[in-house]
């Protein structure tokens, strides 16, 4: 049993996303189907519709930074109820019993997560995410959304939030530290304030300089031109630990220099171009490269939870979804303060 909702689909990797009807499932026993009121807009979107990571379904409906309210609930759902804040991220399933999934990783479950978008199901059928009416999703890939939390500016919470969250709990990012985050966009900014909410002195290293009055806003100490021979100079064998949030190809080898012996680069932001490596950056200080993807439920809770205390939302820029061609356009072009939301209504 199914019913009809309205979104906006990408039909091809090459046109305009526009109007899409489909259909989703009724809720089932453990299923909560939410009315979804924003939906980030996160740099994924566009590598996927444009099938720049060479695995793009069409149609597809893009989104997985959902918020919205809780509009029915599957007869065996206890966490949730009727009228309930709710978010769903990149994630809508997974086995819940592999290794991963029993370590609170999903995102890395070894029978295969599924993902809110461009994924298929357990029951075959293609996902849709967050540039549609309604989504139902079963209650463990259910998140709550504190109550004080405006729900526009909580939706980047679900993806650029975590995916920035978790690799700076992670390697235990901490007061006395010195980070860089690189990149300063929908991650780069949620970054800078999770870091600097752990106590840590924080950077952006940017190639947009007129961000630096934003970038000291969000709790950063300077914003650096990381290529300039300057600020090698000022700062290179510095730091503690710099997170990669950039969405095109860049020098790796620029970044490693930046860090103290045997420190990490995370990369986060995964440009579909590899990057160029020389292995003595790395054996030269015995520094490391690491990756991070999203964060598990728990952690994804966890972190919903801790911005609840703090107050902590994403900048946004509010659009409609007629809009959502122009706004890929001006992230393109690293011009986006710093994450646009979709208003769902106006769908
Ligand atoms: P975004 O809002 O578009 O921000 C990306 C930022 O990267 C830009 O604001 C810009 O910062 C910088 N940048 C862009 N082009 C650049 C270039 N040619 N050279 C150097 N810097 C450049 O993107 P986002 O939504 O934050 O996503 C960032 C990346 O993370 C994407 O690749 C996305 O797919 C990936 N991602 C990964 C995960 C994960 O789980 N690992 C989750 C979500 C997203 P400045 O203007 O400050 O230079
Ligand atoms: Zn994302």
């Amino acid at each position: 049993m199914t019913f009809k909702v309205k979104g906006y689909a990408a039909y091809t990797n090459t046109e305009a996303l526009r109007p899409f009807e489909f259909e989703r499932r009724e809720p089932r026993e453990n299923d909560v189907e939410i009315e979804i009121t924003h939906c980030g807009v996160c740099h994924s979107d566009i590598h996927q519709v444009k099938n720049e990571w060479g695995s793009s379904r069409y149609p597809m409906v893009p989104g997985h930074e959902i918020v919205g309210i809780v509009t029915r609930v599957g007869e065996k759902v206890t966490k949730f109820k009727v009228g309930d804040h709710v978010g769903v991220g990149c994630l809508v399933d997974s086995c819940l019993s592999c290794p991963s999934c029993q370590s609170n990783l999903e995102q890395f479950c070894q029978n295969g997560s599924v993902g809110t978008y461009n994924s298929v199901g357990k029951d075959g059928q293609l996902t849709y995410g967050g540039y549609s009416q309604k989504v139902v999703v079963r209650e463990e890939f259910t998140l709550k959304i504190p109550k004080n939390l405006p729900l526009a500016a909580t939706a980047p919470l679900l993806c650029a939030g975590i995916t920035t969250y978790s690799p700076l709990r992670h390697w235990k990012v901490s007061k006395g530290m010195k980070v860089a985050i690189v990149g300063l966009g929908g991650l780069g900014h949620m970054g800078v304030k999770f870091a600097h909410a752990f106590g840590a002195e924080v950077y952006v290293f940017s190639k947009s300089p007129k961000k630096r009055d934003d970038a000291l806003k969000l709790g950063a100490k300077d914003l650096l031109n990381y290529e300039d021979e300057a600020t090698l100079k000022n700062h290179q064998g510095t730091f503690d630990f710099i997170l990669d949030t950039v969405s095109a190809p860049h020098d790796l080898n620029t970044l490693l220099r930046y860090l103290k012996i045997e420190k990490n680069l995370v990369l986060v932001g995964l440009p579909d171009v590899p990057p160029t490596l020389q292995v003595g950056s790395l054996i030269w200080g015995r520094k490391s490269i690491a990756g991070s993807l999203i964060g598990g439920i728990k952690e994804t809770q966890e972190m919903l939870d801790f911005c609840g205390e703090h107050n902590i939302v994403s900048e946004i820029e509010l659009i409609k979804m007629n809009e959502i061609n122009t706004a890929y356009e001006r992230m393109l072009k690293s011009d986006v303060k710093y994450r646009f939301v979709i208003d769902n209504k106006t769908i």
